[in-house]
């Protein structure tokens, strides 16, 4: 074990075993981030860690690295794993064993699994009866497990509370104490979130042991390389937030998208809606089976799908590397999150453009967004928009939107169907020219993933179709999970749940 050096500047410097070295140069980081070089050395150390960090950081490498040399001795037990990595969501867990299948590719005798809800449970089990040094987990899959006696907690070492935060959000938080309650009182214990509220801070001081506190770059910092522009619009009718996104995926140089809503059901209409216009785009929440999440994503990572209309749950720590643009379709609920949702651009040094459709109901919440990020935002006034119905600010169903809900505007103009028909069509005459030449009102150019025919004919199912239980918000029921082939998601998620490949 090594003493902490406050001047390190290189890996070697941290303490970390030649073999991780040697993984680190393979995948080509030079240099620790703060979180590493700080967290690193008391890890090895053995130490209680509680890190203020959110995610693009390198908090993952900060944590996983040492635990590849703290585990590598020492052997695993039937259904006793040694370390356990709790994740909020089933996306951010699949790309923490991606993380660990990279940086423990010359630990071939390492174990891992990867116990995440929507996935079928007998290959989870097969792997826990092998022997897991590494298991990394959403928590109601956790819980479900252990509930039914399959896997026992007594041998953990290491237990990573990753996220608490976003754990918080999504009322996990019971089921951590839940099996924090279950663990070794004498296991090392790394907690991080990116932000601290009180709860956060109670909760640490319960798990943690004379930690090491560490605080990289504030939570609330976005990066210099995201342009970041509100396009203001008159009002909240939706029929205009879709007519303003879909101008401007047409009219820009939008190579692909992560297109933000609030709700579960206004990613469903947006999609729905996109769609229609012959859009080549995808959707993401919570609701959808996890086969129907990881394939969609892969999908976009693969480029297959340029445009991804998702809830809150693609907005923290999903690792896509050249995702030019993001959309704030709607100003999210909660302030952090923009920082989180636009961090989906501007990945690995790139630049990338974060657009947020902002209406006269929205400037509250927008101001209380430029006071976390500390940065006026430049504003663009969206006009020569045509007019809508009423119910045209309604869902097809009849109910309004979560826009909608907000500010209501009557008068007259084009019908849904209309809407559908002649989303590319010329305007209406007498239109004044939008007030920024980003947003031409007739931008005939398709954009890049609109294709020229309606795709609904082809893809009925939209995830609106979809109402299996929410992983993001409640625990899993216990039932037998649908066993569809493995799916992939990142890199090549089955081998996460071999052993990884020897060199
Ligand atoms: P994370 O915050 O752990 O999600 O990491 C964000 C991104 O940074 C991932 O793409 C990592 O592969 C990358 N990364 C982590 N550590 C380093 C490093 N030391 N140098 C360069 N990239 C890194």
């Amino acid at each position: 074990m090594r003493g902490f050096n406050p001047n390190v500047t290189t890996f070697a410097d941290l303490g970390l075993s030649p073999t991780v070295l040697k993984a680190i140069e393979d995948v080509g980081y030079t240099t620790p981030t703060p979180i590493q070089e700080q967290a690193i050395p008391y890890v090895l150390m053995m130490r209680d860690v509680l890190g203020c960090a959110q995610t693009g950081t390198g908090k993952t490498a900060g944590f996983t690295l040492p635990m590849i040399d703290i585990l590598h001795h020492g052997r695993a037990r039937a259904r006793m794993p040694r370390s356990l990595i709790l994740e909020p969501t089933r996306e951010l867990a699949s790309q923490v064993a991606a993380n660990f299948m990279a940086y423990g590719r010359h630990h071939p005798h390492l174990n891992m699994a990867l116990l995440i809800g929507g996935e079928t449970m007998t290959e989870q089990l097969r792997h826990l009866d092998r022997g897991v040094d590494v298991l990394i987990a959403t928590p109601g899959r956790l819980m479900d497990l252990y509930d039914r006696g399959k896997i026992l907690l007594g041998d953990i070492k290491i237990f990573v509370i990753d996220e608490a935060d976003r754990m918080l959000d999504m009322g996990f938080i019971p089921d951590v104490e839940k099996i924090a309650e279950c663990l070794p009182a004498n296991r090392q214990t790394l907690f991080f979130s990116a932000t601290m509220p009180p709860e956060i801070k109670r909760l640490a001081k319960r798990f943690l042991n004379n930690p090491k506190e560490i605080t990289v770059s504030p939570p609330a910092s976005t990066s210099a390389d995201v342009e970041q522009t509100l396009l203001v619009l008159p009002s909240g009718n939706p029929f205009h937030k879709r007519e303003a996104l879909r101008r401007y995926l047409r009219a820009e140089d939008v190579q692909n998208a992560f297109i933000f809503c609030n709700r579960k059901r206004d990613v469903a209409l947006v999609y729905r809606s996109l769609q229609r216009h012959g859009f080549n785009v995808g959707a993401l929440h919570g609701d959808m089976e996890q086969s129907e999440r990881t394939a969609t994503l892969e999908r976009f990572r693969a480029g297959a799908i340029p445009f991804l209309v998702c809830s809150d749950v693609a907005a923290r720590g999903l690792d896509i590397a050249d995702v030019s643009h993001v959309f704030n379709f709607d100003v999210p609920f909660n302030t952090e999150d923009y920082v989180h949702r636009i961090g989906r651009t501007a990945r690995a040094g790139k630049k990338g453009a974060a657009l947020m459709l902002v209406t006269p109901d929205d400037e509250r919440q927008v101001a209380s967004i430029e006071g976390l990020i500390k940065k006026k935002l430049i504003r663009v006034t969206v006009s020569d928009l045509p007019p809508a119905r009423d119910d045209e600010s309604r869902g097809r169903n009849g109910r309004s939107s979560a826009s909608s809900s907000r500010s209501r505007r009557s008068g007259p103009g084009r019908s849904e169907s209309s809407e559908r028909a002649g989303g590319r069509s010329a305007p209406p005459a007498g239109r004044s020219r939008p007030a920024h030449p980003l947003l031409p009102a007739h931008a005939a150019r398709p954009a890049h993933g609109e294709s020229t025919n309606s795709e609904s004919s082809r893809t009925p199912r939209g995830p609106a179709a979809h109402h299996r239980s929410n992983d993001e918000r409640s625990r899993p029921v216990s039932r037998p999970v649908a066993t569809e082939g493995p799916t992939t998601f990142g890199h090549d998620l089955p081998a996460f749940l071999r052993r990884p490949p020897s060199r």
